[in-house]
């Protein structure tokens, strides 16, 4: 449903370089994570991907089209980040059927997709509430409901738990990987943290200063590292 290709990728903010010639196949319903030090491109290569931000050189294609020229709107992708962006005046219901109906989809559609996304996310007691009544578990879990009613082919993550204490951080990552079997979407997820990386990627993308160091499957990594950066972010424990 959503294979993503990046030929080339670089980035330049003035003078400053934060990716060089990034190449990545991710296949589709494919789950990739990005991780590596902060600093090193992870948020800008997604934004990149999301359309919010131009390579300085390079293309990005989604199920072999490029996309470059095509606006964050049109590329059938949702992301999710680690602030939630949730419209504190509104209710859960509203703040994921927003987008839809600014999209002007069709009101039957958007209650029938508002209905699954908080089945799938066991939100239905709280679509009445607003984000002040809700936890920081539950927050991200309308965030997460809001991507899901627009039916990307591509879903975005950048950190999206961080934010989040170790064992709500558990749940929710539990919560994605389930979601990701039922939407058999492509996935792709920025973290720093390793338990997520290792539990939840097909593909691990190794990331240091704007390039990659590696990428292959978490055991792959963890038992064949190319080298001792590699070696050291997938071996030592945090
Ligand atoms: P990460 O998500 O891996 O922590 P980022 O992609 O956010 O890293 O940032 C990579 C580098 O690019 C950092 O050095 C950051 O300061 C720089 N950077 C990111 N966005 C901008 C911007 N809009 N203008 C200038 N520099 C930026
Ligand atoms: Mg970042």
């Amino acid at each position: 449903m959503g294979s993503l290709t990046l030929r080339g990728i670089s980035k330049s903010f003035g003078a400053t370089e934060v990716l060089r010639d990034i190449d990545l196949e991710v296949h589709d319903g494919g789950f990739t994570v990005f991780v590596g030090p902060s600093g090193c491109g992870k948020s800008t290569l997604l934004r990149i991907v999301a359309g919010l931000e131009e390579p300085s050189a390079g293309d990005v294609l989604i199920e072999g089209e490029r996309v470059n020229d095509r606006a964050p709107a049109d590329r059938e992708i949702a992301m999710v980040f680690q602030s939630y962006a949730l419209y504190p005046h509104l209710t859960v219901r509203d703040n994921m059927a927003l987008g839809l109906r600014q999209a002007r989809t069709p009101k039957a559609t958007i209650e029938a997709r508002v209905a699954e996304a908080a089945r799938m996310l066991s939100l239905e007691p709280l679509l009445g509430r607003r984000p002040a009544e809700l936890s920081g578990g539950q927050r991200q879990r309308v965030a997460i409901g809001r991507a899901v009613v627009r039916t990307p082919k591509l879903f975005l993550f950048d950190e999206p738990l961080s934010n989040l204490d170790a064992a709500l951080r558990v749940n929710t990552r539990v919560e994605i990987a389930r979601l990701r079997r039922e939407l058999r979407a492509t996935m792709i997820y920025v973290t720093h943290d390793q338990t997520e990386a290792m539990t939840l990627a097909d593909q691990i993308v190794v990331l240091n200063a704007g390039r990659i160091e590696q990428i292959g499957a978490p055991m792959e990594l963890y038992r064949d590292p190319a080298n001792i950066f590699v070696a050291g972010f997938i071996g030592s424990p945090r």
